[in-house]
């Protein structure tokens, strides 16, 4: 049998990868937190109504990204390609719909049967928040700065632009539709054939399409500026004032639709140049309606989701954990004294190692390459005194301990890492 591989866009996270994904996360829950989003965790396949009935009948995920599949009983479930329907989807199955202002953060893995390269993959994990309730634009600027604060936390607020633009409301939508059907009508033989398509059923579509012919067309439309109703206008105005107000710096982009059919009103991306076709680290929006197509009543709510291997491939590298003791015991008999040694380290909230085998020498040489900041060496005979010898491997003094005051003097250590 040949070696078995990860599936193709799936990975493996080891070591560095690790770190930079679980930073990424912990920075997200902890912020958020501050914010008064309360994570949620909601299974990561529903029943595929949940998305295909959702997330819009034209949109690229649904068209050709779901992993959608039968289950052995015959009912149609799919693997969770993003987090907002299946939040709405459990706001309404769990009769929370009577509980608002709800604020809620979640983390983990989502699925998209796309093309992988770097920043892009099959099985990928996002961070989000939904502010599920509010119909004021002080929420948009509130999820947006929640977003930011995250992002200066990570440290790659310069890296990174806030681009943000108004879908509208119904009323503007169905005016900036027609005049869209208007325009691309006059250019439907030269669009894609999935634009085609985009035109009949979802003209403002169009405007996400990756294809670069589409794209040429698409640089001369009409934009929604003016077809906004006076209410419209004025939300996005208070956005941008809250935003202004705020310090948020952000730039208009009258081209960001998102990929979902859900939002109205405000639509954002935090954009990077660094990462190639990949550069949408963070979007999100205003989604009013998506509570009550799930099946619960009216229910206003803005949220985002941002790609946490893009986040991480933005960060420096983090810190790794606090320097380890090893604790090395000399002769055989000294084997069983030194286990009790680090365990009690370890109970003590210390992080500690003990080699399994080789001479003294081997297990000192291994502690040095394992990065240890001190090594408890322990010889039989010692170990009968109820002494040890504590070796700072910063400095390179060593001194003899009695057993019980070694947790005392491991904590006692200047903190500082081995060169
Ligand atoms: P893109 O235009 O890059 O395909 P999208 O509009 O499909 O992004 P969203 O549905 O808005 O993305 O998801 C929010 C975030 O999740 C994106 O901004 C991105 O950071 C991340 N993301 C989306 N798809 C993937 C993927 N296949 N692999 C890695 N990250 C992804
Ligand atoms: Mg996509």
């Amino acid at each position: 049998m040949s070696s078995l591989q990860p599936v193709r866009g799936t990975r493996d996270l080891i070591g560095e990868d690790q770190r930079r994904y679980r930073h990424v996360t912990e920075t997200a829950r902890h912020v958020s937190g501050l914010y008064g989003f309360e994570e949620w965790q909601t299974p990561i396949f529903e029943d595929t109504g949940v998305f295909s009935r959702t997330l819009g009948e034209t949109s690229d995920v649904v068209t050709k990204e779901m992993y959608t599949f039968t289950d052995r009983g015959g009912d149609s479930v799919t693997l969770r390609p993003e987090g907002t329907a299946a939040v709405c989807r459990a706001l309404v199955s769990n009769g929370l719909t009577q509980s608002l202002p709800l604020k809620v953060f979640y983390a983990g893995p989502m699925f998209r049967y796309e093309r992988p390269q770097k920043g892009r993959y099959r099985q990928f994990h996002q961070i989000g928040i939904e502010l599920i309730g509010p119909a004021e634009p002080l929420a948009d600027a509130e999820v947006i700065a929640c977003g930011w604060q995250i992002l200066t936390a990570l440290g790659i607020a310069d890296s990174v632009t806030l681009e943000i633009n108004t879908l509208g409301d119904a009323e503007s939508r169905a005016a900036y539709r027609a005049a869209l059907v208007e325009y691309f009508t006059r250019f439907a033989a030269d669009l894609s054939a999935d634009s085609k398509q985009r035109l009949e059923k979802n003209p403002l579509r169009i405007l996400d399409s990756k294809d670069e012919g589409d794209r040429k067309i698409v640089a001369d439309a009409p934009t929604i500026a003016a077809h906004l109703t006076p209410l419209a206008a004025g939300f996005y105005d208070s956005v941008r004032n809250s935003l202004t107000a705020l310090g948020i710096p952000f730039v208009e982009n009258p081209r960001i639709v998102r990929g979902l059919d859900y939002y109205n009103h405000t639509a954002f991306e935090f954009v990077t140049t660094q990462l190639g076709a990949q550069g949408t680290v963070m979007g999100g929006g205003r989604y009013d309606g998506l509570v009550k197509q799930m099946g619960g009543p009216e229910t206003p709510a803005v949220g985002w989701a941002a790609g946490i291997e893009r986040l991480a491939m933005l960060i420096a590298e983090p810190k790794t954990d606090a320097a380890p003791i090893a604790v090395i015991p000399a002769g055989d008999d000294a084997e069983a004294a030194a286990f009790g040694i680090v365990q009690r380290l370890r109970a003590g909230g210390i992080r500690a190692d003990i080699g399994y085998k080789g001479n003294l020498r081997r297990r000192m040489e291994r502690a040095n390459k394992a990065g240890a900041r001190a090594a408890i060496i322990l010889g039989s005979e010692e170990a009968a005194r109820g002494v040890a010898q504590l070796k700072d491997l910063v400095s390179g003094t060593q001194s003899e301990v009695s057993l019980d005051a070694l947790l005392e003097a491991v904590r006692a250590l200047p903190s500082g890492s081995p060169a």
